[in-house]
């Protein structure tokens, strides 16, 4: 057995019809998501993790038993944004209102405030660095929304690829006075390159050594991998769309493949809430 220190699940608890390049085709929004959902929680319980499900504020709204479902099962309630709408088209004002709503909702579940925030589509870069301030004035702990690569979609190169203090200046370089931890989706460096182990498409795509030796290398120096899934990719019957050559392979490619490897990462790797990894090791 290789478990060592704790890793964090996170789960993008969102529809069929919410990622980037669904949604600009989308014409009528079936909801799939009680179904899916359930096919997620399931597993993960089977998998005998604890995970945090960030939770898209107008399903956590129409769905409250997908929020006391997650709550029954001791795992976090994070936020993953009101409509899945990417930073790059909201400003301080609409993240603030949006996380205010969310809070009532989460409370009146749990009678526990919200802590965690994942931007859709990793879109906190320097152009949407003000969500960080945002995120701390409403009380925020940690946010998991920087991806340390640039890619045709999102990311920044040069970030961080471990926890850290992000300052909103320049979000990649630490901050000593921000209180807010950003946990960076998971990288793997090798020879000066960095290769994405983040989870969602990068699990589909890429073999599971690369993932075992992502996670390994973090716990090597005391820090958790962030391991990411979405309940659509855990679901056989999930609603397609002809997207395209590109953009059909980055959202559906080899979706049967992550429930496969994902019991696996579970069995050789221990996985907790990104709210028990800070309540266990704390940070500084
Ligand atoms: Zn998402």
């Amino acid at each position: 057995m290789l478990k060592t220190l704790q890793n964090i699940l996170c789960v993008d608890v969102e529809d069929w019809y919410h990622p980037e390049y669904v949604k600009g085709k989308v014409k009528s929004k079936i909801e799939h998501i009680t179904l899916s959902f359930n096919k997620a929680l399931n597993l993960i319980e089977a998998c005998n993790v604890d995970a945090t499900f960030v939770v898209v504020g107008e399903i956590a709204e129409r769905h409250p038993e997908i929020l006391e479902k997650i709550n029954e099962n001791q795992h976090e309630i994070a936020f993953h944004g009101y409509y899945h709408d990417p930073l790059w088209v909201m400003d301080a004002d609409v993240l603030r209102d949006e996380v205010k709503r969310y809070d009532l909702l989460v409370r009146s579940i749990t009678g526990e405030k919200c802590i965690g925030f994942r931007a859709p589509s990793y879109s906190l870069d320097n152009r949407t660095s003000w969500a960080l301030d945002v995120l701390e004035e409403q009380g925020y702990i940690y946010d998991s929304s920087i991806f340390p690569l640039k890619t045709p979609l999102y990311g920044i190169s040069g970030a961080p690829i471990i926890p850290y203090h992000p300052s909103s200046r320049d979000v990649t370089e630490q901050d000593e006075r921000r209180r807010l931890i950003e946990f960076p989706a998971l990288i793997y460096p090798i020879f000066g390159l960095r290769i994405p182990a983040a989870g969602g498409f990068y699990l589909r795509l890429l073999p599971l050594y690369i993932f075992d030796r992502a996670i390994r290398k973090m716990n090597k120096n005391d820090f958790p991998a962030v391991l990411t899934v979405h309940p659509w990719e855990l679901d056989d019957d999930t609603p397609r769309l002809a997207l395209g050559p590109v953009k059909s392979f980055v959202t559906y490619y080899n979706l049967k493949a992550t429930k496969r490897k994902l019991k696996s990462l579970t069995s050789r790797f221990e996985f907790t809430s990104f709210r028990n990894w800070i309540d266990e090791y704390g940070f500084v």
